[in-house]
């Protein structure tokens, strides 16, 4: 462990009970981010194995209540008390939602979003991240219709090509957000409502751009559970990886590194909105 991992997992551990006892007076609704399901040579913080994913989802069906996005989404609007629930979501489309996520779902009875990005599904570009993966890496659109025809998965938009929205003219932003939402509805003959922004990089123009395309709500990578005052379009998601185990997972539930990924989110979207500003200065 390096000095500031060291630091990080220092002040994590001392600002648990804080944000432990904020959530149990303020319960909410928790989104899980996820991204493959695959086993791979190295650790890699957006890839959780099968066997891990297998537990988590075990663990999720004993102890929490898990809904869909739209149930969510329904339950924050509704202006009644909330009770804890927890959405499971998976960003970029990957094959390996289907072959190793959706079995495993499927067993345990758990709905969840996938967030397809249409340049991956025509299999025209890949995720920048996984360059040198054998065979394929993102499903198809037949296969993401086939996932979009299961009751438990409900299929959203996460842009034509995976930009960095914040660096884009206001154009091309509106272009990447309502497009894509139309291409997906063509393809699996059904409505999309529900947006993620590429790498959480998203500002108020983006959450304006994405209210404007007829979403319903989107989320975003900040940290954090969701209660009715969260805005719509910039719902809050917490990061599992492969290191969690369902003790880890319960504690991320209860909010325990809420304060510590906040403090992250603040720094990364600091450089967003640098890059965003540079790019602008530069397309000017
Ligand atoms: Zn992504």
């Amino acid at each position: 462990m390096n000095g500031k991992d060291l630091a990080r997992t220092t002040l994590s551990a001392g600002l648990a009970p804080l944000s432990h006892l904020y959530n149990r007076l303020r319960p909410g609704i928790r989104i899980l981010m996820y991204h493959r399901v695959a086993d791979l040579p190295a650790y890699d913080q957006l890839t959780v194995s099968p066997r891990r994913f297998e537990e988590h989802m075990a663990w999720l069906a004993a102890h929490q209540r898990v809904i869909s996005l739209d149930t969510a989404v329904t339950e924050l609007d509704s202006g009644q008390p909330l009770r804890p629930g927890v959405v499971i979501t998976f960003d970029d489309g990957y094959l390996d939602n289907l072959t190793h996520a959706l079995p495993v779902l499927e067993r345990h009875r758990l709905p969840a979003s996938i967030f397809v990005t249409t340049a991956f599904a025509e299999q025209a570009m890949s995720h920048p991240r996984y360059p040198a993966v054998e065979g394929r890496l993102h499903l198809t659109w037949e296969e993401i219709r086939q996932m979009a025809a299961n009751p438990l998965i409900t299929i959203g938009s996460h842009t034509l090509t995976h930009p960095f929205l914040g660096r884009l003219s206001g154009e091309e932003s509106a272009r990447e957000i309502a497009q894509s939402r139309a291409v997906i509805q063509e393809k699996i003959a059904a409505p999309v409502n529900y947006f993620c922004y590429p790498s959480g990089d998203y500002g108020a123009r983006e959450t304006g751009l994405v209210s404007d395309a007829g979403y319903r709500a989107a989320v975003t990578v900040s940290p954090g559970s969701n209660r009715a005052g969260t805005p719509r379009f910039a719902l809050r998601r917490t990061e599992v990886t492969d290191r969690d185990s369902p003790r880890e997972l319960a504690k991320k539930l209860a909010g325990g590194f809420d304060l510590i990924h906040l403090l992250l989110d603040l720094r990364r979207r600091r450089n967003f909105a640098r890059a965003a500003r540079l790019a602008q200065e530069k397309g000017n």
